[in-house]
C-alpha cells in the first residue's frame, strides 16, 4: 500500500489533473497508490505513463467532462480517455477487468511517478483477455 510518494501524502480522496488544467479527477485512494506498473501492449509502450487501479465507482470527473476525448481500438471493450487540449492520458476503462480504471499516475496533484522507484511491468503483448 503506497501511501506517500517523495513526500507527497496520498489522501483518500486525491484530485488529479491532466497539463493545461482543464480535466481535473477526484480518485477515492483509501489504500493509497495500489498496484502501479507499467504495461508493454501497444497503446501503453507509446505513453509510457505509470498505472494504478480504482473500482469504477472510484474516479468523478470534477470538471472537463466536455473537453475530455475517448479513444478506444480492436475490440473497443477499453475506453482510453484522453485530454482534448493537451492530449494527456488520464485513464482508462481497463480491458482485462472492465470493473476497474486504470488511471495515470503522473496525474496525481503533487506526485512525481519517478519517485516510486521500479514498478512491475504488465505483460500486454500477451493480453490476459487474449489467453485462453
Ligand atoms: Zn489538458
Amino acid at each position: 500500500m503506497i501511501k506517500n510518494v517523495g513526500g507527497t501524502e496520498i489522501k483518500a480522496k486525491h484530485r488529479a489533473s491532466c497539463h493545461c488544467g482543464a480535466v481535473v479527477l477526484e480518485l477515492d485512494l483509501p489504500d493509497g497508490i495500489v498496484d502501479p506498473r507499467r504495461c508493454d501492449c501497444s497503446i501503453c509502450r507509446r505513453r509510457g505513463a505509470i498505472v494504478a487501479s480504482v473500482p469504477l465507482s472510484g474516479i468523478s470527473i470534477v470538471q472537463g467532462q466536455d473537453v475530455l476525448a475517448l479513444y478506444e481500438f480492436n475490440t473497443h471493450t477499453a475506453k482510453h480517455y484522453f485530454c482534448s487540449r493537451c492530449g494527456i492520458y488520464t485513464h482508462h476503462q481497463r480491458r482485462s477487468n472492465p470493473n476497474q480504471f486504470g488511471y495515470n499516475v503522473g496525474c496525481l496533484e503533487g506526485v512525481n511517478p519517478f519517485d516510486l522507484g521500479d514498478v512491475p511491468t504488465n505483460d500486454g503483448v500477451n493480453h490476459p483477455a487474449d489467453r485462453l
